[in-house]
């Protein structure tokens, strides 16, 4: 059998591909970034034939790397940005319009009215989600609405849409597969998760014509085969997941309670709630983790805004820091924050608190505060953040985790991943290989294809690489009840009325 599987990750400002071998070590790597297209402020896009570009070149550029053929590649597995939608034609497989990125604002609007209308618990129950731009359904409803005859030829049949795998998958089978996997379905606002299927009545809302929709498969199998667009040998595609869910799978996070918070500009966290969905009771999302061998696995999900932004502004708005390593030593002169706590709500507050009129507010400054107090203000506020998020998670699953796994960027700041670990009083784990998303997905397609025998074999090889106790005589209560009353100050500044 072929000895390596290719992982294409898709991602918001680049392609990358990466080739793993059994022991999901990291055997070559190649990744382009492609054009971030900003129609008019709130508006994000992407040209559809950059994304496949970009995509198919790093594959090519990976295996080459590795100094390998197409006949060593067991399968290939796609991770990609969620909620990125694209509508193309049936015919010509030309995109009807750009791609209208997770980032966009443009349907929010809509979105506030399908809210006044009541739609948001129904919508909730079905779909997992809460009525947000964020998701597909409106941005397709937006290009049937704007683009001109497009509503009238997705009546007719001729236009199909789909999320960026599903738009890669119908070029690399040269239009023989429209086909999407049940997480990035999940993402669309027009799938119920419960009977895991298209929703009619969500359909009818968003006026889109069910001709339009890819099939729906597990994340993995046996998918479909490459028909020789990027090498001459057909390979399975037998892995497909959005790249938060990827990541939960790449971090083997594959028992009910295991949890991964992803440390990027954002966090992302995706707590594994095992095979019934819970809605949840704040404000967090519901969605399909994976479905392998036909069982569905559910996952909490909450977002933070803003994480290692919070640092990257240290060094671009304040200026106090050239690069974002710097910020350690900064952190390292002090024992505390000495009373300064920073809700960094530069776009508001998400999960659980929700105010979207929130701002950054920083609290507890006196004549001794100094820089490295508000750095290390900055940095906790992450860790806060994620207390609150994981808090919530707790709550709606009524479990008790066991250990936090972390990825991203900001989990090199070992400072950063003590005090998580002190807040939290649990563990933080980090895997040997922080390509979480496309290990992920590497390991769906390799089941997929019988590369690794079941997840048994698969956990065997994974490793971690370090990890963080907590420290018990870090006060914890005392700087919580700080935190609690920094956040009552963000909100309690964004609603005072002064005439
Ligand atoms: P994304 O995928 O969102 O672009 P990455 O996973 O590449 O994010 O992580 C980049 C983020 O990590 C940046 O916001 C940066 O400020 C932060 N970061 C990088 N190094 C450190 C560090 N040593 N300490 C704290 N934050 C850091």
């Amino acid at each position: 059998m072929s000895k390596f599987i290719l992982a294409f990750d898709q991602g918001t400002t680049s392609s990358r591909a990466i080739v793993f071998d059994k022991n999901g070590h990291t055997v070559s790597i190649a990744q382009r970034e492609f054009k971030q297209i900003f129609p008019t402020p709130g508006w994000v896009e992407h040209d559809p034939n950059e994304i496949l570009s970009s995509q198919i070149g790093v594959a090519a550029e990976a295996v080459t790397k590795g100094k390998l053929k197409s006949a060593d590649i067991a399968a290939i597995g796609i991770t990609n940005q969620r909620e990125t939608t694209i509508v193309w034609d049936r015919e010509t497989g030309e995109p009807v319009y750009n791609a209208i990125v997770w980032q966009d604002r443009r349907t929010s609007d809509y979105c506030d009215e399908l809210i006044s209308q009541g739609w948001e618990p129904k919508i909730r129950n079905k779909t997992g989600l809460v009525i947000d731009a964020y998701f597909v359904a409106t941005k397709v409803k937006w290009i049937l609405d704007n683009v001109e005859d497009a509503r009238k030829k997705a009546k007719a049949g001729k236009l199909v849409f789909g999320t960026v795998d599903s738009w890669l998958i119908w070029n690399l089978t040269e239009g023989e597969k429209h086909v999407t996997d049940v997480t990035n379905a999940s993402r669309t606002l027009l799938f119920n998760i419960n009977t895991l299927d298209w929703d009619d009545e969500l359909l009818d809302l968003f006026e889109i014509p069910k001709s339009m929709l890819p099939e729906v498969c597990d994340s993995s199998g046996e998918i479909c085969t490459t028909s020789g667009v990027v090498f001459a040998k057909k390979i399975p595609i037998s892995g497909i997941a959005g790249d938060q869910h990827a990541a939960l799978f790449g971090q083997m996070c594959t028992e009910p309670g295991m949890v991964k918070n992803t440390y990027g500009t954002g966090c992302f966290m995706l707590m594994n709630i095992g095979d019934k969905p819970i809605i949840s009771k704040n404000k967090l999302i519901t969605t399909i983790a994976w479905k392998i061998d036909n069982k569905v696995a559910y996952a909490l999900e909450g977002s933070i805004f803003i994480a290692g932004a919070v640092v990257q502004w240290l060094r671009d708005g304040l200026g106090i820091i050239k690069t974002a390593p710097e910020v350690e030593k900064l952190v390292d002169k002090t024992k505390d924050s000495d009373g300064v706590y920073f809700v960094p709500a530069f776009t508001g507050l998400g999960a659980p608190h929700w105010n979207q009129h929130a701002r950054g507010t920083m609290v507890g400054i006196t004549r001794g505060t100094t820089l490295n107090h508000i750095a290390r203000a900055s940095l906790e506020s992450i860790a806060y953040q994620t207390y609150d998020v994981l808090k919530a998670m707790e709550a709606d699953a009524q479990i008790n985790i066991k250990e936090l796994r972390v990825d991203g960027g900001a989990t090199t700041n070992d400072f950063l991943m003590q005090f998580q670990s002190d807040v939290l009083e649990t563990k933080i784990v980090k895997p040997e290989t922080l390509e979480t998303t496309a290990l992920g997905v590497a390991y769906l397609a390799g089941l997929g294809v019988g590369f690794w025998k079941d997840v048994e074999e698969i956990r065997s090889t994974w490793k971690s690489k370090a990890f963080f106790l907590p420290d018990p005589e870090t006060p914890i209560e005392k700087l919580l009840k700080g935190w609690r009353k920094a956040i009552a100050a963000t909100n309690a500044w964004s609603k005072s009325e002064i005439n």
